[in-house]
């Protein structure tokens, strides 16, 4: 088969576009023929070997995977699952035995393996995947829209309901709205009623916020967004910042927030340190909550209400795959707004 495949770790040029043998299925596993694959900054990572993100090599990227099935291991239901079958890969294989698989809490497991990170990912004609961990595609969405959604809504899901718990009426600050882990703050933080503020670095992307449910709109290029903050909410600060930026972000992050507010963060795209006022912290109450994918239980919901368009991933646009690269170089120099994919 085709793939995106690097040999070494290291910048853009290290990811080629080759012939590799297509993956063997195992008795519980299934070949999927991949047909739309989503981007992620962690892919970039994975290839740079940057953020502490080490593969096995050579390695394919691509954690966000549907297609069609186009081979079942003897051992899989066939009950379950036929050829053609349309499908979204789940997002990692887990343990299952741990304290964290078995309290609901898969996202976490010490022993998951993540596709496009630990195994190999969608960035290829095939991928191998056991049977247990597909989710079939509802025939509302198509291939891209279905692959545009999990990592997005999945992570704001479980960021703005499970940690940060927001409630109808609190201002909500969402973070570089152009991401689409931005846009999916967005309208999971419009679903339930939060007022929402929404950063971008152009007034294009600002706009697009607005079409989607922003109330309010911060060009962080021309103002200190926490001042605008203050602003807004007349000098009150918002109860929830939802963070996924990093360095360049944190101080102003924790300025934005009203005593007692908490900032919950899944993600440093801008680096991994930031300085954090002590004083700030306990003086305001403030806290600060980690955030990390989405799990198996609460993955059913959000899928439920992407099939029933009331979240709607944004699609910026699509790269064959064979032009996975040229990808990759789009979202690392920022230019879209909403979901790049790959497609095969
Ligand atoms: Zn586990």
């Amino acid at each position: 088969m085709k793939a995106a495949i690097f040999y070494k770790r290291g910048g853009i040029e290290n990811l080629r576009f080759d012939e590799v043998p297509t993956p063997k299925v195992g008795a519980h596993d299934v070949l999927v023929k991949m047909r739309a694959c989503g981007l992620n900054h962690l892919d970039i990572f994975t290839r740079e070997g940057s953020h502490g993100v080490h593969a096995p090599l050579p390695h394919i990227g691509g954690l966000e995977t549907v297609g069609e099935i186009a081979e079942l291991g003897k051992d899989v239901s066939r009950e379950a699952w036929k050829i053609r079958d349309r499908v979204l890969v789940g997002s990692a294989i887990t343990c299952g035995k741990c304290e964290y698989c078995t309290s609901g809490n898969d996202n976490i497991c010490p022993k998951r393996k993540v596709f496009g990170v630990n195994v190999w990912g969608g960035f290829a004609e095939y991928i191998k995947v056991p049977a247990s961990i597909l989710v079939g595609v509802p025939d509302s969405l198509s291939f891209v829209q279905a692959a545009a959604s999990p990592s997005a809504f999945g992570t704001a899901w479980h960021m703005l309901i499970t940690r940060a718990k927001i409630q109808p009426g609190e201002w909500v600050l969402v973070l570089a709205a152009g991401s689409s882990v931005g846009v999916a703050g967005i309208q999971v933080a419009k679903h339930f009623g939060c007022k929402v503020i929404a950063t971008a670095s152009t007034d294009e992307k600002l706009a697009k916020a607005k079409e989607i449910g922003a109330d309010y709109l911060v060009n962080y290029t021309q103002k200190n967004f926490a001042h605008e903050v203050l602003h807004i909410t007349e000098n009150r600060g918002v109860d929830v910042v939802f963070e996924h930026v990093g360095t360049s972000t944190w101080e102003k992050s924790i300025a934005s927030l009203r005593p007692t507010g908490r900032l919950v963060t899944c993600g440093s795209t801008t680096g991994r340190w930031g300085n954090t006022d002590v004083w700030s912290t306990f003086f305001k109450q403030i806290s600060i909550l980690g955030s990390y994918g989405w799990t198996a239980k609460e993955f059913f919901p959000v899928w439920d209400l992407i099939g029933k368009s009331v979240f709607h991933p944004i699609i910026d646009r699509t790269f064959p795959l064979a032009e996975t690269a040229t990808a990759q170089q789009y979202i690392m120099d920022r230019k879209q707004f909403g979901k790049v994919l790959v497609v095969d």
